[in-house]
């Protein structure tokens, strides 16, 4: 039996990908209902650092792996005593800490945003006008665009500093009560936090003993950037230092939350995707990491016009990645796959990507079509990223009632779609309920697939 900490879509997948090679699975999540544990001959549903859920784990599983960043290091750890664990707790440690991800890029020679680490107010007062603009992220347990605020100047970047104090997480005007509180998981609109994310405080400096100073939740101002792309790289090494990699994907976010994948030749310049590659082997080589890895990057406009554009790296995901789903279905081994090989110890060939694809996120927020569409008139335009969130939220709140399913039907009619879906029975806005990849022989076929799963959806074309 192999096991994983935590039950998401992503363990959901990695389940699918061991039960094919003939093992039984174990999941370790809180949620009753984890997309992962539906699926799993073992769900044990308790805290990840309850010692007997641990123990369980350690004597009937033979190699554990977990699928969300968040899982406390300290359970990886623990469990790495007695069987192998990949990711080791190390690298997920420096994962899951904006502040030291970036310190390590930075030591493997890998470019990164300028940016500067905030963990007191005199660190904000001191801050290089040189970052502003620029956005301010939660060191820890910021995902798909929470807990960050993008701010323009000094003032806006000292209210957002303040209202990352009190709440753990910065969320943008408009929106509601931050991801590391409780209070996110009883909100209908949004998507509730993974369940451990709601009972992990948010990183602050302990005070020294004897002293009463409130503890500081640590940030990173990042210059805002101009951005001509994104893309990441999915890769995975085995013990033996041995690595093989998805081809690179370019990647549309919205809302600070992936909408669309390109995956084939033309998805991305060829000189830019071998210096993604590069990079992204040097940061797994720097961890000596073992696992799946997927490493996020920026491609930025070029400085002046038919200039090169460059390359800095975001940051990295201590497992498969949602960029990198298209490989169930245009790959002869997929990220799951990668995923299972790693923790088992097979062997690690080369996947080969028999077909272009494009992949499109299913949010919650299909299941309100005519909000969707009442929200696009409403949206300001150009607005991009978490700051963009507002109007989801309101849209979300006047059409609760008259949630339906989207038309499974009209996309499986289109030849070359692959319809994914996480088995989740609440929809929400921001949850991820499923995904659909568009295979065909080239990059434009798939396309031409995907913009009219898209229309059908009710997706915005990009
Ligand atoms: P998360 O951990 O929530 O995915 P990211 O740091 O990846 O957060 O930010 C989410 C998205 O916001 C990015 O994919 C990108 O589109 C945008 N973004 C983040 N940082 C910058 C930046 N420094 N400059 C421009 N855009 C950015
Ligand atoms: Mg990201």
């Amino acid at each position: 039996m192999l096991g994983v900490l935590g039950g998401g879509q992503l363990g959901r997948m990695w389940a699918h990908a061991a039960q094919t090679l003939g093992y039984t699975t174990a999941v370790l999540d809180p949620d009753p209902h984890s997309p992962a544990g539906l699926v799993s001959h073992l769900h044990l549903c308790a805290d990840y650092l309850d010692p007997q859920a641990l123990a369980q784990m350690a004597q009937q599983c033979a190699a554990i792996t977990t699928e969300f960043e968040n899982v406390p290091a300290q359970a990886l750890a623990q469990l790495a005593q007695t069987l192998p664990v990949s990711p080791a707790a190390a690298s997920v440690a420096v994962a899951q800490d904006r502040a030291q991800e970036k310190a390590h890029f930075t030591r493997c020679g890998v470019p990164v945003a300028p940016h500067a680490v905030l963990a007191s107010a005199a660190d904000v007062a001191a801050v290089d006008g040189a970052l502003l603009p620029g956005i301010l992220k939660t060191a820890r347990l910021g995902y798909d665009g929470k807990g960050q605020a993008r701010v323009a100047n000094r003032t806006e970047l000292l209210a957002a500093w303040q209202s990352m104090q009190s709440t753990g997480l910065a969320m943008p005007s408009g929106d509601q009560a931050p991801g590391a509180n409780a209070a996110r998981a009883s909100s209908p609109n949004l998507e509730a936090p993974h369940p451990s994310q709601a009972s992990i405080a948010a990183k602050t400096i302990a005070s020294p003993p004897g002293h009463a100073i409130p503890s500081a939740t640590v940030c990173v101002l990042e210059k805002m950037l101009p951005l001509a792309a994104e893309c990441s790289v999915v890769l995975a090494r085995g013990q033996d230092g041995h690595m093989v990699h998805l081809p690179v994907q370019a990647n549309l976010h919205r809302d600070g939350i992936l909408a669309v994948t390109e995956a084939g030749d033309g998805a991305l310049d060829a000189a830019l995707a071998a210096q993604a590659l590069k990079a992204a082997h040097d940061v797994a080589q720097g961890l000596d990491y073992v696992g799946v890895l997927c490493v996020e990057f920026f491609v930025l406009q070029p400085n002046a016009p038919g200039g090169q554009p460059s390359l800095v790296v975001n940051e990295i995901a201590p497992r498969p990645h949602n960029s990198g789903h298209h490989s169930i279905d245009s790959c002869d081994v997929s990220q799951f796959d990668l995923q299972v090989r790693c923790m088992a110890g097979l062997p690690l060939v080369q996947p080969r990507a028999h077909s272009a694809a494009v992949m499109l996120n299913i949010l919650g927020d299909l299941w309100w079509p005519e909000a969707e569409a009442e929200a696009e008139a409403e949206a300001e335009p150009g607005a991009v990223g978490a700051g963009a969130t507002a109007p989801a939220d309101m849209r979300a709140h006047r059409a609760t009632d008259s949630a339906h399913e989207p038309d499974w039907a009209a996309l499986l009619a289109l030849p070359g779609a692959h319809l994914h879906l996480y088995g989740k029975t609440q929809p929400r806005r921001g949850r991820k309920m499923g995904h659909l990849t568009c295979t065909a022989p080239t990059l434009a076929q798939a396309r031409d697939v995907a913009r009219q799963a898209a229309k059908s959806l009710g997706l915005a074309p990009w």
